[in-house]
C-alpha cells in the first residue's frame, strides 16, 4: 500500500489504530473456514466519523475494504480475498443505550454478543439471538450474517431483533434506517435488506436491538436415540406435533463422541449429566429447552418428553438446574471444536430444509458421505431443519479434494430438491457463491447486481464475495 495512503489513514484513526506488521496482518487474514489472504494493511477506527472517512478514502482510491468482526464467520466472508484494508470493528464496542422500558438498546457494531446477552439480563431483559460462538461473534458479524443459534426455533434470527441501523456506505456518507418504535412503514426496508448483506454493501456501526422480557424458568431436555435418523425424525414430530421449545438441537454419534472427548477433558459434563450423554455414544442425541413462565416451561418439557418417548427415545433427561443446564448447552456449543480435534481439516456446511423433510436431509448426507468415501459428522439446529454436516479430512486436501467439492455440491442439491436452502445461517460469503445464482434465479440475482451497485458504485466494499 502506498505510503501517502497509510499516512492518511493514521491521520483519520491514528497512528497506533493502524496495523502493518506481518503478525497483525496474519491475524485478520483468516476466519472460521481457515480460508486466508494477507490484507495490505489493518484498520480498527472507534467512531462512525472514522469509519466514513476511512470509506471515504477507499472509494477516491480504489481500496478494497473488508469489513471485520472477530472472524468467526463460516464462509469466507471476512476473507480479505482482494487485500486492500481490513477494517476491524471491535473498538466499537460500547452499549450507546439501554431503553428498558421501551424494550430496545442501541448498540455498537463490535460489541460481542454474549456481553450484550448479559447486560440484557442485568434488567431483566432478553436477547435471545445466540449463535453458538456468542462469547466472541459481534453484533456487527451477526447483523451481517443475519445470523441464528439454538434458540431461534421459538425466538427467530438476528433479523427478527433488527429494529434499525447506522452503517456507512463505501462512499463516506451515514444513513440511519429504521425507527426506535414497535411499528414503521417509511419507505423501503434497507434495515433488513442490510441484514444478511454480509458486509457488501456498507459497514454497520451501530444497530438498533429489539429486546423481550427475560423468561422466568428454563427446562432442557436430553434425549438418546438408536440412530441419527430416528432422533431426526422425532425432531419433526416435536414441531408436527405443536410444540415451540425455545431450541431443538441434534448430535449424531460422532458429534457426540467428539464433545465428550474434548468436554470431559475440561471437566465438563460431570457426573450424570455426562453419564446420560454417554448413553449416546453408540447412537445420536437431542437437546431441547422450554422456558417461560415457571408451569408453563414445565408442561411444555412434559409434552416434549412425552412425543420424544413415543418417538423411540433410548432414554430422556430433564433438568432445570442452572448448572447442569449450563454444562449441556456448553457441550453443544463445542461440537465444531469437538470435530476440529479429530481432522486437522474440517468443512461444515449449512444445508437447510423444511422440518418434515429433514430425515430425508439426513438420508441423503449419509448417501453422499458413503457415496465419496467421506466421514461426515451431523449436527445442527434440527427443530429449524438447518443441519450443519460436517466433512472430516486429513491434510493435507489435495488427494480428496474433489471428493469434497462433489460431496458438498451433492448436499446442497438434496437440500434445494428437498425445497430447502443452501444456506440458513452461515451466509454465501465465497464458499457458496458458486450456489446462489441457482437457487435465487437469474432475475433475482440481477437485481440483488443492481442494488450492490447502488450502494457501492465503486466496488469497494468486500469484492469477490456473495455476488462473484
Ligand atoms: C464455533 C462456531 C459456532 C458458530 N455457531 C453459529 C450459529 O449457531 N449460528 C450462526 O448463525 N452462526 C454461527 N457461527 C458463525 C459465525 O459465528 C456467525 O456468522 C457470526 O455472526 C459472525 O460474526 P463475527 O463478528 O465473527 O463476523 P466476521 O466473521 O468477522 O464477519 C462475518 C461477515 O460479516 C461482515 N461483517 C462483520 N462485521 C461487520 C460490520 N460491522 N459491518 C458490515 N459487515 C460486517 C464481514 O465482512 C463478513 O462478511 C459459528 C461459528 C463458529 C466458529
Amino acid at each position: 500500500m502506498e505510503e501517502r495512503v497509510i499516512k492518511r489513514l493514521a491521520e483519520i484513526v491514528g497512528p497506533a489504530s493502524v496495523l502493518e506488521s506481518e503478525e497483525e496482518r496474519l491475524c485478520h487474514s483468516y476466519d472460521a473456514t481457515r480460508r486466508s489472504a494477507l490484507p495490505d494493511v489493518v484498520v480498527r477506527p472507534q467512531s462512525t466519523e472514522q469509519v466514513a472517512a476511512v470509506a471515504r478514502l477507499c472509494t477516491e482510491e480504489k481500496i478494497p475494504l473488508t469489513p471485520r468482526g472477530a472472524g468467526t464467520g463460516l464462509s469466507g466472508g471476512s476473507v480479505p480475498v482482494e487485500r486492500g484494508i481490513v477494517m476491524s470493528l471491535t473498538r466499537m464496542n460500547r452499549v450507546r443505550e439501554m431503553a428498558i422500558e421501551d424494550l430496545y438498546a442501541i448498540c455498537e457494531a463490535g460489541v460481542v454478543t454474549q456481553d450484550f446477552q448479559k447486560t440484557a439480563e442485568e434488567v431483566s431483559l432478553f436477547y435471545p439471538p445466540d449463535p453458538a460462538s456468542q462469547n466472541c461473534c459481534t453484533i456487527g458479524g451477526n447483523v451481517a450474517t443475519a445470523a441464528g443459534g439454538m434458540r431461534c426455533l421459538k425466538y427467530g434470527v438476528t433479523k427478527n431483533y433488527l429494529m434499525g441501523l447506522e452503517a456507512v456506505l463505501p462512499t463516506g456518507e451515514t444513513i440511519k434506517t429504521g425507527a426506535r418504535t414497535v411499528k414503521s412503514v417509511v419507505g423501503f426496508d434497507l434495515t433488513r435488506l442490510m441484514c444478511g448483506s454480509e458486509g457488501t454493501l456498507a459497514v454497520v456501526t451501530a444497530a438498533i436491538l429489539r429486546l423481550i422480557p427475560k423468561p422466568e424458568h428454563a427446562e432442557t431436555i436430553l434425549a438418546g436415540f438408536d440412530g441419527v435418523e430416528q432422533a431426526a425424525a422425532a425432531s419433526a414430530a416435536v414441531t408436527a406435533g405443536g410444540l415451540t421449545p425455545a431450541a431443538l438441537e441434534l448430535m449424531d454419534a460422532l458429534s457426540v463422541s467428539a464433545v465428550l472427548r474434548d468436554a470431559s477433558s475440561q471437566g465438563l459434563l460431570a457426573g450424570e449429566v455426562g453419564r446420560a450423554f454417554g448413553g449416546a455414544r453408540e447412537g445420536a442425541l437431542l437437546l431441547a429447552e422450554t422456558d417461560g413462565f415457571k408451569e408453563a416451561a414445565e408442561h411444555e418439557a412434559a409434552a416434549v418428553e412425552a412425543v420424544l418417548k413415543k418417538a423411540g427415545a433410548r432414554f430422556v433427561k430433564r433438568s432445570s438446574d442452572g448448572a447442569e443446564r449450563e454444562a449441556l448447552w456448553e457441550a453443544r456449543r463445542g461440537v465444531l471444536a469437538g470435530l476440529a480435534k479429530l481432522k486437522p481439516i474440517t468443512i461444515l456446511e449449512d444445508a437447510t430444509v423444511p422440518r418434515s423433510r429433514i430425515v430425508e436431509m439426513v438420508r441423503a448426507v449419509g448417501a453422499v458421505a458413503a457415496r465419496h468415501g467421506l466421514t461426515v459428522a451431523v449436527f445442527g439446529h434440527a427443530g429449524d431443519g438447518n443441519l450443519h454436516p460436517t466433512i472430516l479430512v486429513d491434510a493435507p486436501l489435495e488427494g480428496r479434494a474433489r471428493d469434497v467439492r462433489a460431496a458438498v455440491s451433492e448436499m446442497f442439491d438434496a437440500a434445494l430438491a428437498l425445497g430447502g436452502t443452501v444456506s440458513g445461517e452461515h451466509g454465501i460469503g465465497i464458499d457458496k457463491a458458486p450456489f446462489l445464482r441457482s437457487e435465487v434465479g437469474e432475475a433475482a440475482f440481477e437485481i440483488m447486481r443492481q442494488l450492490k451497485k447502488v450502494f457501492d458504485p465503486e466496488g469497494i466494499l468486500n469484492p469477490g464475495k456473495l455476488l462473484v
